[in-house]
């Protein structure tokens, strides 16, 4: 298939749209600063091919696409046992909803909203102590073969405004269910939705949850391949907020966002795809991005249904 000349015609009919619905999160100060006129689109095939339209190269804060990669952390290091702290189901409530933690008893539904990818950090911490967010960067960096940094600007915005993921982390900690000091955990967390990456990057280094955990490169097993049909699964129910039966039932393929635009797709043993355009819609997805998946997944057929 002429994916580049699939992804063109994606960024031509995306383009005039820029501008036309949607809205960049202002919740956190330096993501209300982006501009909304941006659009991305960039894919790799299980084989290498690329593709790549649009502002494909232009770095935007992944934000809780970040939750994916530190997701794949944790199952590597503590397989089964990461599943004592953080449940596998849908929430039916909003990312950062502190009601559910406390019927819940300080068990984050799953590992994609805000109180499941905090208790990954605390995990990450525990297994990796003062290097655990350097663990994370060095991953990224590997799985897209070029440097990944974090964006300190954005990384302060977080800390200053995050009282909510701060109440969170607290409640857990209250409940026993965080084993580390809540400023350090959060200090992960923060920084790791600040990272800052392109679509063409973010495409790449998704790549091994296309090939049954594979790294897109080399080849060598990042996760099994059991681990990463599970990330795969989580993807699809729990990862684009209250519209994943919707992105299931339009899309239908596991997807991840992010409130700074991001989204990164998935077609098992086929290719990773990210798309990125800052204003999001209701549900806190990329507007444009969420349109540009649907145009891309009609012009292909190419789904996991
Ligand atoms: N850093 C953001 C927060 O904690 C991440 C939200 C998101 O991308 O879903 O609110």
């Amino acid at each position: 298939m002429d994916f580049q000349a699939v992804l063109d015609d994606i960024d031509a009919q995306i383009r005039p749209l820029l501008g036309t619905g949607g809205r960049v999160a202002s919740y956190i100060p330096a993501l209300a600063r982006v501009s909304p006129q941006q659009f991305g689109i960039a894919l790799r095939t299980c084989e290498g091919q690329e593709a790549a339209a649009g502002d494909a190269t232009t770095p935007f804060s992944i934000q809780s696409m970040s939750k994916v990669f530190t997701l794949t952390l944790a199952i590597r290091g503590l397989g089964e046992a990461l599943w004592q702290r953080i449940g596998r189901e849908p929430s039916g409530s909003p990312f950062n909803s502190l009601v559910q933690l406390e019927t819940e008893r300080g068990i984050p539904r799953n590992p994609f909203i805000n109180a499941g990818a905090i208790a990954v950090a605390d995990r990450l911490l525990s297994l990796g102590g003062d290097e655990a967010l350097a663990k994370v960067l060095q991953m990224l960096s590997s799985l897209c073969r070029e440097p990944v940094h974090i964006d300190a600007e954005v990384a302060q915005s977080e800390a200053d405004t995050g009282f909510r993921n701060a109440a969170l982390a607290n409640f857990m900690r209250g409940f026993g269910t965080l084993d580390n000091e809540p400023g350090r955990v959060l200090d992960v967390y923060f920084k790791q939705c600040a990272i800052a990456m392109n679509c063409q990057q973010v495409a790449r280094a998704a790549g091994y949850l296309c090939r049954d955990g594979a790294h897109p490169y080399d080849g060598t097993p990042v996760i099994s391949e059991t681990q990463a049909r599970r990330v795969n699964a989580l993807m699809l129910t729990c990862g684009t907020y209250d519209a994943a039966g919707e992105f299931a039932f339009r899309i239908g393929l596991p997807c991840k966002s992010g409130v700074g635009g991001g989204i990164v797709a998935v077609l098992p043993d086929r290719l990773s795809l990210c798309v990125w355009s800052p204003a999001l819609d209701g549900t806190g997805n990329s507007h444009l991005g969420r349109m540009a998946l649907e145009l891309f997944v009609a012009r292909t057929g190419l789904s996991v249904f």
